[in-house]
């Protein structure tokens, strides 16, 4: 057993680190303020070969795995850029592209993805179904060797950014009759596929939608795959991915947020000559969520450890766990920050305010916390299943 980053992976840290800081949690707030996107930052991160680390080297990419994946996603979120495409795009969209795509849509779609020119967005949340995944209501209907595809989808992200998104849709099976889900590469430019902006409380440079999809046509090889039997599996590629980046991200911002408070309680006295820092009533909050945003770090290690040996089922568990555990923790550590700043952790200023609405989205998104302890309560610990 080791707890060691190779030195490649080492090096790969030190470098994100390195270019997270060049733009900082500065850049992203403004960004954000803006209405605008961090499309210097993803560009320089796609330049440098950060955004394809998990892309085959056939493909334009650094022929990683996801652990190098979420050391990308952690750092830049440790440096104040928490940035939720990562999750979408190189993670799920690339891995699912690359193990159940067709040649010519890994050839086609890969290296953009790879030198960050294309981003893939993810849409699988409907109104109506909500965590419920078996009540998708987009459907899927043959035309000749079209496709149309009908539905609604919501809190799709980053859509105004990307070429295309990827629609979990359902067909049905022409042996059984059953509806079964199949994938869809849909340009995000397509007629019949229409979007509107949600207004969300999240202090972020990337937006949600509602994507409403009136008959889209789309040609046979919108199909993700080489048949519809690749509709299952490629759904469940892209979760432990996911999750486990998800995770990354969130471990990144608990770390940027306890160096933002523990800076300033070091400094700051207002009792005379000792710093806040010294009264524990401060420092133990802080050890606390630093503990916890430490065993989360672990887990997500492990979990991409599992997943990049191939260890898809138990890298499930440990992925769904590194999620849950990071998402509480990043919550913890953003709101014990803002506390131990006092008056300076409300302001834009100090940046730590500035995440609570994305650490408090963290509990519910991707996968919400409520459906982890559902999937650990029946996975690992047999409990009978309420729903
Ligand atoms: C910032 C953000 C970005 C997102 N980006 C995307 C995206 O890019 N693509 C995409 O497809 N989706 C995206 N989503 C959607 C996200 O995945 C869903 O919000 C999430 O899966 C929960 O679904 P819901 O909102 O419909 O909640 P609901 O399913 O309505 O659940 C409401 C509450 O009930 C709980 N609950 C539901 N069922 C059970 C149960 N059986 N047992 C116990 N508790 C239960 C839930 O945990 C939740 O707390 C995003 C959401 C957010 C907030």
């Amino acid at each position: 057993m080791t707890f060691d980053l190779n030195p490649e992976q080492d090096q790969l840290r030190d470098a994100v680190r390195a270019l997270g800081r060049r733009y900082g949690h500065g850049y992203f707030v403004e960004k954000a303020k803006a209405g605008e996107h961090t499309t210097e930052l993803w560009a320089d991160a796609g330049r440098l070969g950060y955004l394809g680390v998990n892309i085959p080297t056939e493909y334009g990419g650094g022929g990683g795995g996801i652990t190098e994946l979420a050391i990308v996603c952690e750092e830049l979120a440790a440096a104040g850029c928490p940035l939720l495409l990562l999750v979408v795009s190189p993670a799920i969209a690339a891995t699912v592209i690359n193990r159940h795509g067709t040649e010519e849509q890994r050839k086609r779609h890969l290296p953009g993805l790879a030198d960050g020119s294309a981003k893939i967005v993810f849409a699988i949340t409907e109104p109506e179904a909500g965590s419920n995944f078996h009540r998708l209501g987009t459907v899927a209907r043959r035309d000749g060797d079209d496709w149309l595809l009908s539905g609604r989808k919501c809190y799709i992200s980053g859509v105004d950014e990307a070429e295309h998104v990827l629609v979990v849709a359902r067909t049905e099976d022409a042996a059984s009759g059953k509806l079964k889900p199949a994938l869809f590469l849909v340009p995000t430019d397509a007629a019949g596929l229409t979007r509107s902006k949600l207004d969300m409380e999240i202090l972020s440079p990337e937006n949600q939608f509602l994507l409403y999809l009136d008959d889209v046509r789309l040609p046979a090889d919108a199909l993700l795959g080489e048949s519809l039997d690749a509709g299952l599996p490629a759904l469940f590629a892209g979760l432990n991915p996911e999750r486990i980046t998800v995770a990354a991200m969130g471990a990144g911002t608990g770390r940027y947020a306890i160096e933002r408070a523990t800076e300033y309680t070091a400094t700051r006295k207002v009792w005379g000559g000792r710093t806040i820092g010294s009264h524990q009533g401060v420092s133990h909050p802080l050890a606390h969520a630093a503990v916890q945003v430490e065993l989360a770090r672990l887990m997500i290690q492990k979990a991409a450890t599992l997943y990049d040996a191939g260890r898809d089922l138990e890298a499930g568990v440990a992925g769904n766990m590194a999620k849950y555990a990071s998402g509480e923790a990043a919550a913890l550590a953003v709101d014990t920050a803002v506390q131990a700043l006092g008056g300076a952790g409300m302001t834009t200023e100090y940046g730590v305010a500035t995440l609570l609405g994305a650490v408090r989205a963290g509990r519910i998104a991707p996968v919400s916390r409520e459906m982890i302890l559902n999937f650990v309560a029946q996975h690992v610990l047999g409990q009978e299943k309420s729903y």
